[in-house]
């Protein structure tokens, strides 16, 4: 994971908790009189209620920044991908905003972390189990083969990175398919029934295809956009055959940056 996408996001998270601790604190000692007048016991109650709850979470983010830092799952790893995916990310994303962090910017320090976290439990998948999941936009803009049908169409001119993709996929004899949406993306996952992805998308699609997938584990690769958005986009071909080293043969080495 690079250094920068690291920082923001372990900054993030430290000041997500210490919110999340000033919050309950001030809901505690705010209505702390009138606890007391409900029943003696009430304040005792209430905080060892938050107080495990706060607990918890700080061992959980501890414990994710422990596994970031090292590379390698420490503890439950796959449990932590589901705590960022589902409580922390929406959260950090208004931490973010209110910091003057840009959306783009904690939506890709997010896909990174996920990245490191699926990456973290080092596990092999089947070939046929693992679905690459690319977009339309990936292909040449006036060529007309219907890639979105069946990718082995391709001519293979070199136009555009779907014909890498289709060798690829052909090497490693996994399934390949050409989205051009998400809706159509979710039905080719439930079609499939993948034991794991490897998706490239931007930060939106790929940020929304990773919280829909869960708790599936995606490897996202965010695309290149030397046209703008949505229009004859790319992608590093050597990100991709290292993210299927990885996955079909149980690689567990150092990511390409
Ligand atoms: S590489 Fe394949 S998909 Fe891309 S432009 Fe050529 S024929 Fe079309």
């Amino acid at each position: 994971m690079s250094e920068p996408k690291k920082r923001i996001f372990i900054g993030l998270i430290v000041f997500t908790v210490l919110l999340i601790t000033a919050i309950t604190v001030g809901l505690y000692l705010i209505p702390y009189i009138g606890l007391k007048n409900i029943h003696p016991l009430a304040p005792t109650i209430v905080c060892w209620t938050m107080g495990s709850t706060l607990g918890l979470l700080l061992l959980g983010v501890g414990l994710l920044i422990a596994t970031l830092v090292r590379g390698r799952e420490v503890f439950l790893a796959a449990r932590l991908r589901g705590i960022v995916i589902e409580v922390l990310f929406p959260i950090m994303i208004l931490v973010g905003r209110v910091l003057g962090i840009s959306k783009m910017k904690v939506q890709q320090s997010f896909v990174e972390v996920n990245n490191l976290l699926v990456r973290a439990r080092c596990a092999e998948v089947k070939p046929k189990r693992l679905l690459l999941l690319m977009p339309h936009c990936l292909q040449f803009s006036d060529c007309d083969i219907k890639v979105t049908s069946d990718a082995s169409k391709c001519k293979a001119c070199g136009k555009c990175k779907i014909k890498d993709l289709v060798e690829l996929a052909q090497k490693y004899d996994v399934h390949l398919s050409v989205a051009t949406g998400g809706t159509l993306a979710r039905r080719r996952v439930a079609e499939a029934r993948p034991d794991a992805i490897i998706a490239v998308a931007c930060e939106r699609d790929l940020t929304s295809g990773i919280q829909d997938a869960y708790p599936l584990p995606v490897i996202g690769i965010l695309n290149d956009r030397p046209f703008g958005p949505c229009f004859n986009t790319s992608v590093d071909i050597a990100k991709v055959a290292e993210a299927l080293e990885f996955l079909a043969h149980g690689r567990c080495g150092t990511p390409v940056a």
